[in-house]
């Protein structure tokens, strides 16, 4: 469970995000909309730890942010998984050592890192690609690399912000089916998007910021920013 409690971010005099208040249950697939500077990213950062609210509460998984020390991030980090537009893969590192990156970086062991990217790669459909690197990828195969390095260690909680953003639309679609399968293995997902075909498509809860304010918060909402 996820709960926004008038939250509020201020860069300078800029309000980014202001009052919002949120509940996201377990398991549940939600749309996050918006014009851009609408507050979208913002909240994800929020929500990823990688800053500080200004005011209001995050709740998380039963933690509540305000306390959560320093050493107590990569915890945290752990329960979620996140993608971006641009993928963020490592260059040098081919699929499968980018996905076993984060496994690794959590102490796994090299006998359960061996077992379970296989099978992460299997999920997203890269099954034979192991040994490609990124730039030998299309977008589509580089945005899965990332769903599967933000999966393989099982997070309650997975998001993805504009990941269709740099996709043409066949390869938007399979990354759209793939959030929802992962959803359907019961992972909550949180996907931010300005791309109106898809939210008015997927029929899924919407809800829309403007102006860092929470606008509208629909059951199989619409796009309409
Ligand atoms: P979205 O993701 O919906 O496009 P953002 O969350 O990126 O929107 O931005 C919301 C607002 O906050 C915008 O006005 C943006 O300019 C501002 N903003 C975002 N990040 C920063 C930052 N690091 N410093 C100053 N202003 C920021
Ligand atoms: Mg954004």
């Amino acid at each position: 469970m996820i709960l926004l409690d008038r939250l509020g971010k201020q860069y300078g005099s800029n309000e980014a995000l202001s009052h919002v208040n949120l509940h996201i249950h377990p398991k549940e697939f939600v749309t996050v909309v918006g014009e851009s500077g609408a507050g979208k990213s913002t909240l994800i950062r929020l929500l990823i730890r990688e800053e500080k609210p200004s005011s209001g509460k995050i709740i998380v998984g039963g933690i509540d942010y305000e306390g959560v020390k320093r050493r107590d991030i990569p915890r945290l980090r752990r329960r979620i998984g996140v993608v971006f537009q641009d993928f963020k893969l490592l260059p040098n590192r081919n699929v499968r050592e980018n996905v076993a990156f984060a496994l690794e970086i959590t102490g796994a062991r090299p006998s359960v890192i061996k077992h379970t990217v296989p099978k992460v790669l299997q999920l997203v459909g890269l099954a034979g690609k192991e040994h490609n690197f990124p730039r030998e990828l299309s977008g589509g195969e580089q945005q899965r690399v990332a769903i599967a390095r933000a999966v393989v260690r099982q997070p309650k909680i997975l998001i993805a912000d504009e990941p269709t953003g740099n996709l043409d639309p066949k390869h938007s679609w399979d990354i759209i089916e793939l959030l929802l399968k992962i959803n359907r293995y019961g992972t909550t997902v949180i996907l931010a998007t300005h791309n109106r075909d898809i939210v008015n498509a997927l029929q899924r809860r919407v809800v829309t910021l403007r102006g860092g304010r929470v606008i509208d918060d629909q059951e199989q909402g619409a796009y309409n920013v």
